[in-house]
């Protein structure tokens, strides 16, 4: 492989900045408690916009970046977006490829792999991954095995925030694993309760039960659900708070024990409890609930000795109490919105401290955390709003996005062309606005999403348009039940895609020709163009017509062949009709020029004024009758003979029809005003030929059979056409009656010198 200067000049940069990285470190003596061991290599166990995110960081750490793909993400950008890819799970259903721990183990291994980092979602919250990567002699970027364990673990997480002193929602002490005891739960505590999948996320094996007699049936389903979602069907139930906010807090901590915050993030903007709009900082959060939750946040990482990142969520309720729901011990969809207003890159700070950097030597110390401005981040997926928000796939046919200041677009396959396939998350690109305060930002993110135009695949902007407009939004009164209470937020107008239809049009017009039939309710244009005139009332001078009425046509042919003088055929009435558009001439303007023609041009040999373009255009465009044109012309050039093409067999089409119908076109072409028939098949093909002389013939019309010409007989050795080829059909032309014999030169191939032996 090649590597253009660039590139090359860009790797050899890259493999320096490592050894720069350790002799500064070294070389300033940094007191540290821990080992600090560069990162060389980083592997994302992970896909789609979140392996793009970390490949980036790793990027501008100078650390080479690795990527895993399955087999359906074979054409998936966050393959091309890393400096190595490997496929792994060939065979293997698509997420299942993402969770294949042996194997991607296998690749660290053989491919001189550092650290794993796990993204988001699949192996992020999986101990067991985390422990064989460290098994392996790998690093991994994330908290250690037993905290992932833990804080993966709902009921052992409640646990150590009780310990931590952290106020949780009242609930079961331990999993429930039957109705039962579920039953007796709401019966001790009170209604309503939520049911929650102890290894659950992302909203599912959720429910909020509210009447005693709906307890076992809402226990069973949603138990099933976490088995069949989770492998593990154990519950814990907690009272459920009404009207709350999801407020979570931002952690990073390191391997000396240090953990400081990053402010919060509100995601109470929510649909079936997965986030939608999420916010930083929370609007209208009294600083002293802040100061309360980050510092219960911070309490509770120091006490399970939380390293990396990580995040604490919390439910606030309506008197500004809050309480504890879950740790989740990874980097989270929304860690941009806390990027932009505090300025820290979240995956370049995981590297860090992976590699045994202290927040101190980072620079991270909580004065340093300070928040500015509003940060909003949406996430826009393909799904369709209008179809109760339905996973929709596809081709990407438009890719164009939103950008400019205060934007941020983190994405993977978002390009014209690009497959949405239905084997992961329908996440597209998520937009990040940033700017002082809510509205601001808001009217950001509003532009932004209004410069977006996706076609191919309908996405969730109308929906998210609808809640970035909302009153109760720009204002920051915010709860989970905001969508939910909101049913004109689902009400939008469909994009009319006005500009995709256009070129639609004209790409079909360009392959395909005019579909559409000209509006022929219109009257004539009003333009009067200048027609020389005639006298009235003498006839037109004679032409050679007159010697096929009075003769027929071997006399004509005799005629032609008499004359020393050249003798020219006209084509401009064939020509107003090659199906363009600009050559659809009517027969009202055909006729008005006619007197003049055959007072004027009466030595001509022929006009070619009819035959296939006439009936495509005639019938099609201008809805006209040919026959009648033809009549109309002939009264008024009764002089000078009319000349067609015929395709033998196929008449004036491009199928070949009955002979019956050949015969009886020509028949009624004659009785309607033509008199030459120029018989023609590409191919020279005789059989052919003969049948359209024959009916030219009968017709009584003059035949005059054409040779294609399509070698060049001036260089016998280069063509099998060659002089006697073409000397041998004329006189089986001659043989079948032709009364003038016609070569037809269609693509310009007959040279000066071959003409002369022709
Ligand atoms: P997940 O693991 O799916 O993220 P969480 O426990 O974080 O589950 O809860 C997700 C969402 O469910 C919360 O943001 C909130 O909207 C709702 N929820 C969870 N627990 C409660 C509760 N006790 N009362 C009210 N709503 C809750
Ligand atoms: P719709 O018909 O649904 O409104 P279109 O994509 O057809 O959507 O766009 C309508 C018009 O908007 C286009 O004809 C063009 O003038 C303008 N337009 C399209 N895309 C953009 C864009 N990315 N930025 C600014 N204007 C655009
Ligand atoms: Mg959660």
């Amino acid at each position: 492989m090649f590597l253009s200067e660039s590139q090359a000049a860009f790797r050899t940069l890259r493999k320096a900045i490592p050894r720069v990285r350790l002799y500064f470190i070294n070389k300033n003596a940094y007191s540290t408690q821990v080992e600090y061991k560069p990162i060389r290599s980083v592997l994302v166990a992970n896909r789609g916009e979140i392996a793009i995110r970390v490949f980036r960081a790793c990027t501008e750490l100078g650390i080479k970046s690795v990527a895993i793909y399955s087999e359906q993400d074979k054409m998936h950008m966050h393959r091309q977006k890393a400096d190595e890819s490997y496929m792994v799970g060939k065979g293997l259903a698509p997420v299942e490829a993402y969770l294949n721990i042996p194997e991607i183990i296998r690749v660290c291994k053989e491919n001189d792999i550092d650290a794993v980092h796990p993204g988001y979602g699949f192996l992020s919250e999986r101990s067991d991954f985390a422990q064989a990567v460290i098994d392996a002699g790998l690093r991994f970027i994330g908290p250690s095995p037993k905290v992932v364990q833990n804080m993966g673990d709902k009921v052992a997480a409640r646990i150590a925030a009780i310990e931590a002193g952290v106020p949780i929602v009242p609930g079961t002490d331990g999993p429930v694993t039957s109705k039962e005891e579920a039953l007796a739960f709401c019966q001790k505590h009170g209604l309503p309760v939520i049911f929650k999948a102890a290894y659950g996320g992302g909203g599912r094996g959720m429910r909020v039960v509210r009447k005693m007699e709906e307890v076992e049936e809402n226990f069973e389903r949603a138990s099933s659900e976490a088995k069949a979602a989770f492998g593990n069907g154990a519950m814990f139930i907690e009272k459920f708070i009404e009207r709350p906010r999801h407020i979570e807090v931002q952690l990073l901590g390191d391997k000396a024990g240090n953990v400081v915050h990053l402010y919060e993030r509100d995601c109470s903007v929510q649909r079936r409890h997965q986030k939608v709009v999420e916010l930083a900082p929370a609007p209208r959060l009294p600083v002293e609930t802040r100061d309360k939750m980050t510092e219960a946040a911070v309490r509770l990482a120091k006490h399970v000795g939380y390293e990396n990142a990580g995040t604490v969520e919390f439910l606030c309720d309506e008197s500004g109490n809050f309480y504890f729901i879950e740790v989740n011990a990874r980097l989270q969809v929304e860690h941009t919105v806390t990027e932009e207003i505090t300025g820290i890159d979240l995956v370049q700070s995981q590297i860090r401290i992976a590699e045994g950097m202290t927040l101190k030597e980072l620079g991270l110390t909580q004065e340093n955390v300070v928040p500015r401005g509003f940060a909003i981040q949406c996430r826009v997926t393909t799904e369709d709003p209008a179809n109760d928000f339905q996973p929709n796939t596809g081709r990407l046919e438009v890719f164009r996005s939103g950008e400019g200041m205060g934007i941020r677009l983190d994405s993977a396959s978002t390009y014209a062309g690009a497959i949405i396939s239905p084997y992961y998350d329908s996440l597209l690109v998520k937009v990040i606005s940033h700017a002082s305060d809510l509205q601001s930002s808001a009217s950001k993110m509003n532009r932004a999403l209004r410069e977006f135009r996706i076609r191919g695949v309908k996405t969730n902007i109308p929906f998210l348009l609808n809640v970035l407009e909302n009153q109760k939004f720009l204002h920051g009164v915010l709860d989970t039940y905001f969508i939910d209470e909101h049913p004109q937020l689902f009400k939008f107008s469909t994009t009319q895609n006005r500009a995709q239809k256009l070129l639609n049009y004209l790409g079909e017009v360009l392959v395909n020709g005019p579909q559409t039939p000209l509006a022929t309710s219109l009257k004539p244009a009003e333009v009067n163009p200048h027609v020389p005139q005639v006298p009235l009332v003498t006839e037109p001078p004679q032409g050679l017509r007159d010697i096929i009425v009075r003769e027929g046509p071997a006399a004509f042919a005799k005629e032609v062949r008499s004359r020393k003088n050249l003798l020219l055929m006209d084509t401009t009435f064939r020509d107003a009709h090659q199906s363009l558009m600009a050559t659809r001439v009517r027969t009202h303007d055909l006729l008005k020029i006619s007197p003049y023609v055959a007072h004027k041009f009466n030595n001509l040999y022929s006009l070619e004024n009819w035959g296939g373009a006439t009936f495509d255009v005639a019938l099609r465009f201008l809805h006209e009758c040919p026959w009648e044109r033809l009549e109309e012309m002939r009264k008024r050039i009764p002089n000078i003979p009319f000349q067609m093409l015929l395709r033998g067999a196929n008449a004036v089409g491009y199928t070949s029809y009955p002979d019956n119908v050949v015969y009886k076109f020509c028949e009624l072409a004659v009785q309607t005003g033509m008199d030459i028939f120029r018989v023609f098949d590409s191919l020279n093909y005789l059989p052919n030929l003969i049948l359209g002389m024959e009916a030219a013939g009968k017709a009584g019309g003059v035949v005059e059979a054409a040779i294609s010409y399509t070698g060049d007989v001036g260089d016998p050795k280069r063509t099998k056409y060659d002089l006697k080829y073409y000397t041998n059909l004329a006189d089986e032309l001659v043989k079948a009656g032709t009364h003038v014999l016609c070569i037809k030169d269609m693509a310009g191939l007959l040279k000066p010198e071959s003409a002369r032996y022709v």
